[in-house]
């Protein structure tokens, strides 16, 4: 909770600051003092956007693409990225559904508050992104948390999902691969979950950002794909940030069905208008240049994929600490309850005893859990799960 003073709003007064957000900002400024800090609670890619990404922008920038766009999106990015869904997954859908936002955050956001009234219920499962409950608040709405902890693989199953359901719920949130587990559903576990999703008239934000950071061969599947009745009911959240390494571009998108889409374009017209022109052009080259961005892709998640694996082993080795190997994103989640601290309490002795950052499970609704990004170099992880593993032998004195 912000300690925010009275005079202020409810929604001011209400919203928690990122924790994930503030954890890595503590990190990096230690750093700057000249600590020599093992990061591991960034939420990005350490790699640089692909040039061919950037020349684009910039040819784009010198070309006096300087000037507002449709607040929807430039019409090429649009197409193309309908193009994407069709050649990916199969999946129909018009370039006037494909909404391109400022960030995959403010595309959450605004899906959010186009579907949700106040008092409306909205099922959460945890360990979740850390922005879905603030952002399901500031929509007056009210978040329901259900916990698929380490023992279901982080993965909500059908009868919790069901018992979590009562006649407020609007709408479902899923994030697969998931920030801050890593897990993927299979496809026959979302069918079922959609099932019951269905079956309630609910709507299900997929949110699908690291739907390209997928590791052992596993396939990824999207709700829209599963019916039309699915489709009619799924809003499709993803992005440029972690896919290509452009965080920094904030570009985000959406794919709704019609009516959702028109609101989600009127509600961002209000708002924000239209993501940076120029970046957009950037892009357009992401998703056109195919070869240059798959050989770039490639490159990110051979070493993504090498550090998972690293990372994995060597959490095992820590007496105290389990890990399960997660399939997606860049992200593990190692269970620490047998030390019997809170997560924070756990996190901020790590940093301040071994300059270790790492972000506390209860920052997304699951204690006894930490949260370790690999998206960083192998010699942090070494050095940092060297350290980890330095820190919890004291613990168990
Ligand atoms: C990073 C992330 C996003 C969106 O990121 P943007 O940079 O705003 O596009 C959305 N959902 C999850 C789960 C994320 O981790």
């Amino acid at each position: 909770m912000s300690q925010a003073p009275a005079s202020l709003s409810i929604w001011a007064r209400n919203i928690s600051p990122s924790p994930t957000l503030a954890v890595d900002a503590k990190a990096k400024a230690l750093a700057a003092a000249g600590e020599d800090v093992c990061g591991f609670a960034a939420g990005e890619p350490d790699f640089d956007t692909p040039e061919h990404i950037k020349a684009a922008c910039a040819a784009a920038l010198a070309g006096g693409k300087t000037k507002y766009a449709p607040t929807p999106g430039i019409e090429p990015l649009r197409a193309a990225i309908a193009e994407k869904y069709l050649a990916d997954y199969g999946l129909k859908v018009a370039p006037s559904q494909v909404i391109v936002s400022p960030g995959g955050k403010f595309s959450c956001y605004l899906t959010i508050l186009a579907i949700c009234s106040p008092g409306d219920e909205v099922v959460i499962p945890a360990p979740y992104w850390v922005s879905y409950p603030e952002m399901v608040k500031l929509a007056g709405a009210v978040p329901r948390f259900v916990l698929a902890d380490d023992r279901t693989g982080f993965r909500l199953t059908p009868a919790m999902l069901e018992a979590a359901i009562t006649p407020k719920t609007k709408l479902l949130i899923l994030n697969s691969p998931s920030n801050p587990t890593g897990a993927v559903y299979s496809r026959a576990e979302l069918e079922a979950l959609i099932a019951v999703a269905l079956r309630h008239n609910l709507y299900v934000l997929s949110d699908e950002i690291y739907e390209h950071l997928l590791y052992d061969g596993v396939a990824f599947s999207s709700p829209a794909t599963f019916s039309a009745e699915a489709a009619a009911r799924t809003i499709i959240v993803s992005g440029f940030s972690k896919t290509y390494a452009m965080t920094g571009w904030r570009l985000g998108t959406t794919v709704a069905p019609a009516p959702i889409a028109k609101a989600v374009a009127e509600l961002q017209s209000q708002t924000s208008s239209n993501a940076t022109t120029f970046a957009q052009y950037g892009a357009l080259a992401a998703l056109k240049e195919k070869e240059k961005t798959a050989a770039a892709l490639a490159t990110m998640l051979t070493a993504f994929d090498r550090r998972r694996k690293f990372l994995h082993a060597e959490l095992n080795k820590i007496p105290g600490i389990t890990c399960q190997l997660a399939q997606g994103a860049f992200y593990l989640f190692p269970n620490i309850s047998s030390f019997g601290l809170k997560s924070e309490d756990f996190c901020t002795r790590l940093l301040d005893e071994q300059k270790v950052a790492a972000v506390h499970g209860s920052a997304f609704g699951a204690e006894g859990y930490l949260r370790l990004s690999y998206a960083t170099s192998d010699t942090i992880i070494a050095k940092g799960v060297e350290r980890l593993a330095k820190f919890c032998a004291g613990l168990k004195k």
